[in-house]
């Protein structure tokens, strides 16, 4: 017997954000900042532009020059300034994002312009601030530019890059311990007995951490004993910010992840009422040696279970960790286009293909739905989250579909 209540899942997934705690900060290059969560205001420390920048190629001008022709004295490309001064009757050519010399108040396009033996004048009209971007247009000095908690994207990558700072404040990143557990596991690559299968678990789990924003640390396969297993357990617990172990969680006399989790850490659930995933551990650790606290997760054996569970309970702590405040996928409402048969008992994550046809979503699970089969969950754009006590649903009735090709809201 499993001595663990079943937790609903909702009560697990608070408990796991409760003890979840955001890791420290470190500071990177900006051009390693995509993606990651600030964990300080950045504020411009200069305008930008920092100077009267051209918006065209054209003319500086004084708008108000009676002048109609105006002597060309010169040209100020983007780049330095050069020491030319626009006065009465006179105009400097100009490109984009050049320097507006002192004197000039506007810039007529080249467009507007006719040019003659050294002169030119203008077609249009022009006044005081015309196509000139004043000092600060874009950022004042001083303005907060980016708050805190922000999860940089590339025009943050660049607002970095054009205020000159070379260095940013973000929390770190969790690095993920994650190892394969029993006697059946085979490294794909090695020979293989009958009765053994090859380890899928360690690499969709990693590879998943690195979608998370994780840094996978991989501890192998280790076989269903208890010395090997503290071996890994130890390893794993002094590298990394949270172990993730796969098997051995449910109710086998061979199923020893328990047995090592409760000796490490203080277990917050042990089963989960949710299909797949039933048997999926969550634990913490703290312990006077660590820093700070590390979490445990016993992720159950079958592939899809392992998954499903990483997918709703085990991102969501990641993403914590590493600073984010979005935690959940979207979800829409999608109708079904075939009728669902279930006991109903359990919270229910049925893989599927969402697809937006005629104005609304319409969802169609990814065939035969066993904790095994991973079939069911490769190319699923969401997870269908069929609450306790709907037994049969009718091809057109609505479901709620987890948006797991889509970022956190
Ligand atoms: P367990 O939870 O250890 O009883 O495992 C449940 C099922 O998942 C068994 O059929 C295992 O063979 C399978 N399984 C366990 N670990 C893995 C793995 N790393 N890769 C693929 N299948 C696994
Ligand atoms: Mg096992």
């Amino acid at each position: 017997m499993n001595p663990y209540p079943l937790t609903p899942f909702e009560e697990a997934l608070d408990l796991i954000l409760q003890h979840t705690p955001r890791l420290d900060v470190e500071k990177v290059a900006f051009q390693e900042a995509l993606g990651r969560v600030l964990a300080a205001d950045v504020h411009a420390g200069e305008p930008l532009p920092s100077f009267r920048a051209s918006a065209m190629d054209g003319f500086a001008v004084i708008a108000d020059d009676p002048a109609e022709w105006r002597e060309i004295i010169g040209e100020q490309w983007a780049g330095p300034a050069s020491p030319l001064v626009v006065s009465l009757g006179r105009t400097v050519r100009i490109t984009t994002g050049a320097p507006v010399p002192p004197g000039a108040d506007a810039v007529v396009p080249v467009e507007y312009s006719e040019q003659a033996g050294g002169q030119v004048r203008f077609t249009r009209d022009v006044r005081p601030g015309d196509n000139l971007r004043p000092v600060g247009e874009d950022i004042a000095s001083g303005q907060l530019v980016l708050p805190a908690d922000t999860v940089i994207d590339p025009a943050g990558i660049g607002l970095l890059a054009s205020m000159n700072r070379l260095h940013v404040p973000v929390y770190r990143r969790p690095v993920v311990a994650v190892l394969s557990t029993g006697h059946e596991i085979v490294e794909p690559g090695a020979a293989i007995a009958p009765g053994q299968i090859r380890d899928a678990n360690r690499y969709t789990i990693m590879s998943s951490v690195v979608r998370a924003g994780g840094i996978p640390l991989s501890l192998g396969i280790v076989p269903d004993k208890e010395d090997a297993l503290r071996i890994a357990f130890h390893q794993g617990l002094t590298q990394a910010d949270v172990f993730i172990s796969s098997g051995g969680v449910s109710m086998g006399e061979r199923d020893l992840s328990r047995v090592l989790i409760e000796e490490w850490g203080t277990v917050h659930f042990g089963q989960v009422k949710q299909k797949p995933g039933r048997p999926t551990v969550f634990a913490i650790v703290d312990r006077p040696e660590f820093l700070h606290r590390r979490l445990i997760f016993g992720l159950p054996g079958f592939p899809v279970a392992s998954l499903v569970s990483f997918e709703n309970l085990v991102r969501p702590a990641l993403r914590q960790m590493a600073g984010h405040t979005c935690l959940f996928r979207p979800t829409v409402k999608a109708r079904l286009t075939h009728a669902i048969h279930r006991k109903g008992n359990r919270i229910e994550f049925q893989r599927a293909c969402v697809e937006w046809r005629d104005g609304e979503w319409h969802a169609t699970v990814t065939g035969l739905q066993t904790s095994g089969r991973l079939l069911s969950l490769a190319g699923a754009n969401a997870l269908l989250r069929l609450p306790i006590g709907a037994k049969r649903l009718e091809p057109g009735d609505i479901v709620t579909a987890i948006r797991i090709d889509q970022p956190e809201q």
